[in-house]
């Protein structure tokens, strides 16, 4: 007889990957626990350009009301700057006819997602984090979580780890060697959200300069959000300063230079290491 802490699926991690999965399981009838280890909302290092293709997934998961009624901007093109100012445009549209993107905080959208998981019967642990694989012999039945000094384990015919880059249940299933991916230059990405900045109305701007390049683009609340990538070379060179990498990286793009001009943060700035791309090679394991 299954007890209170056995489910059918175990998911650790509620971003986008995580919550789609558990509310699309749980509408199918599944017991489902979703584990994520920060307290939502939070803000997340993103671009925060949803883009046309997500929509449908928006219907699917009976959230498209709740992403379209948060305030968020209707984006109608992409236009990528070179760093003197040559420009491309591609419309919205392109991806998918008669729609546009949509500029929306990750944290209101991971929000709207966690919130309509729960509204669907999934059990939400918030502030919990996934430690360990609960395993007997080479079958993996379960999560091992930690909630603040509290460690419990819970069981599932099916776990699955949706923690994004930290893979913090899969590393511990990796083959030597298997998740070897090619190694870049080392890159640092920022983001904030800024006010005064002067993007275009319903433009997600792109803008390239040497060894990076960052997006501006509008979402909820009249602020904008940047988002930018550098070389960690360029990064220690500024002291690891955001606004100091912002004026002297970003801004040497002469697009960039305009719009960012008057802007000023109206967030604390976010920024992860970026060491390697590429996809993932798959670690499964029964369970
Ligand atoms: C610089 C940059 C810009 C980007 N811009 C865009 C963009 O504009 N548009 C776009 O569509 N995509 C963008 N992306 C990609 C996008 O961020 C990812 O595709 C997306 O976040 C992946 O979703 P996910 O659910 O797999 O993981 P995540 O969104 O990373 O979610 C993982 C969740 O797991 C939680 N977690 C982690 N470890 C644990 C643990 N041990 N226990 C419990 N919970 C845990 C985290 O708190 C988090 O909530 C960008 C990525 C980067 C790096």
């Amino acid at each position: 007889m299954a007890s209170a802490n056995t489910y059918d699926v175990a998911i650790a991690g509620a971003g986008p990957a995580g919550t789609s999965a558990a509310i699309q399981l749980a509408m199918k009838g599944a017991r489902v626990l979703l584990i994520e280890e920060k307290k939502f909302p939070r803000a997340k290092l993103c671009g925060e350009f949803i883009s046309p293709e997500c929509l449908t997934h928006f219907k699917r998961l009976g959230v498209m009301h709740q992403m379209s009624a948060a305030g968020g901007a209707s984006l109608s093109e992409t236009i990528f700057y070179s760093r003197r100012g040559s420009s491309l445009a591609v419309p919205s549209e392109w991806f998918k006819s008669g729609t546009n993107a949509l500029g929306l905080s990750r944290s209101e959208m991971d929000h709207q997602l966690l919130e309509r998981a729960k509204n669907v019967g999934v059990a939400v642990l918030e502030e919990a984090q996934a430690s360990l694989l609960v395993r007997q012999g080479e079958e993996v039945c379960g999560i091992h979580v930690k909630t603040g000094d509290v460690t419990r384990d819970y069981e599932a015919l099916v776990t699955i780890d949706a923690t994004g880059r930290t893979r913090a249940l899969a590393r511990h299933l990796d083959r030597p060697r298997a998740n070897r991916r090619k190694n870049i230059k080392p890159l640092v990405a920022f983001k904030a959200h800024l006010e005064n900045a002067r993007v275009a109305a319903g433009a997600c701007e792109i803008y390239f300069y040497k060894r990076g390049y960052g997006g501006l683009s509008g979402v909820e609340g009249g602020v904008s959000n940047l988002c930018f990538i550098v070389a960690a070379n360029d990064v220690r060179r500024c002291g690891s300063d955001p606004e100091l990498v912002r004026r002297e990286i970003v801004m040497k793009n002469s697009r960039a230079a305009y719009t960012l001009a008057d802007a000023r943060a109206r967030s604390p700035w976010l920024s992860v290491s970026l060491e390697s791309f590429g996809r993932r090679t798959l670690v499964p394991a029964r369970g």
